[in-house]
């Protein structure tokens, strides 16, 4: 709370504020409630390789349901998890119930799992993806850990003994939203990441002729390439936004244009049937929202 609320310190409170204030302690209330309760569910989005354009994994996302207000987007209530000392507990949860369910997911099909700085900062962590993968029976190679920028701000020399053992687990580990942090670049240095994921704002407007995103997907394909990971185009919307990250040399492509994030149970659908396994273009088609 110190780091969003520093910057009003020397403001007077307003009414406005003071709501926000109150709905947010509620909202942090309901949300003790829900893990207590178990009341979250993932849904899983397809990511598409661009060379045999067949699903070669899904990123799991957390869905909250919240009694009164609805669904309330994990990019709110993640950050007042983090806060109030609740991202471990779902954090744990998320990790075990993807593992779970990847596991009965073709061997070829990987998941990958949104990790927080602050689980990533807990020594317990590797303890906790061994668990979750000899519970699940998931092999540690399809289990793919996405972090943000936001790891390499605490630059602790802890952040290398936490990478070195989720190597040592066998697990992948992706460096998420890729251009928006706290970009230093000198962490790629060490940091043994295996795929950089674009940030979905290098991606929009990027089709449109003088746009300048495309100059910076394609250098950061080249940065990656050079480096050895590869790359995911996030948040691609459009027909053209295929054709162009793939000729970028972006080496998977996950968003809207192949499918949203959706239930287990859709996705066992979306592997079992013949053409949803050869070509995600499919579910295009077949399952437009
Ligand atoms: P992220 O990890 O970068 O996930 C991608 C987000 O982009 C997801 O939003 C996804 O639904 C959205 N997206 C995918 N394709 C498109 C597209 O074509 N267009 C647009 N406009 N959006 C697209 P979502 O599910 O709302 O998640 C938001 C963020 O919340 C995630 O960003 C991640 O940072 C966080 N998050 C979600 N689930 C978890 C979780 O289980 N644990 C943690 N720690 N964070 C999570
Ligand atoms: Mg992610
Ligand atoms: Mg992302
Ligand atoms: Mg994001």
């Amino acid at each position: 709370a110190a780091k969003a609320d520093g910057r009003g310190v020397h403001r007077f409170y307003s009414d406005d504020m003071l709501a926000g204030a109150k709905s947010r302690k509620q909202l942090e209330d309901d949300l003790r409630i829900a893990v207590t309760e178990g009341a979250f569910h993932l849904c899983y989005q397809p990511v598409v390789s661009t060379k045999s354009t067949r699903i070669v994994g899904y990123e799991a996302l957390i869905r909250w349901n919240h009694p009164t207000r609805g669904p309330v987007s994990p990019a709110d209530f993640i950050p007042i998890a983090e806060e109030c000392g609740l991202i471990e507990a779902i954090g744990t949860w998320v990790l075990r119930t993807a593992c779970n369910a990847a596991a009965r997911w073709p061997a070829d099909v990987r998941v990958a799992v949104n990790v927080s700085p602050i689980q990533f900062a807990n020594p317990a962590l590797p303890a906790l993806v061994t668990s979750a993968l000899a519970q699940s029976g998931l092999p540690a190679n399809r289990l793919e850990l996405e972090i943000t920028e936001g790891v390499f701000l605490d630059e602790s020399a802890s952040s290398d003994q936490m990478f070195k053992a989720l190597k040592g687990i066998g697990v992948r580990l992706a460096l998420d939203d890729f251009g928006t942090g706290y970009s230093s670049l000198g962490y790629l240095r060490t940091a043994p990441f295996d795929k950089i994921k674009i940030d979905q704002s290098f991606v929009k407007g990027a089709a449109e002729p003088g746009n300048r995103n495309a100059a910076i997907i394609k250098a950061i394909v080249m940065l990656a390439d050079t480096l050895g990971m590869e790359t995911t185009a996030e948040g691609v919307e459009l027909q053209d936004e295929i054709a162009l990250v793939r000729d970028l040399g972006c080496s998977h492509i996950q968003g809207y244009v192949y499918g949203r994030p959706v239930l287990n149970e859709v996705v066992m659908e979306q592997l079992s049937t013949a053409a949803g396994v050869a070509t995600a273009a499919g579910f295009k088609t077949s399952r437009a929202p």
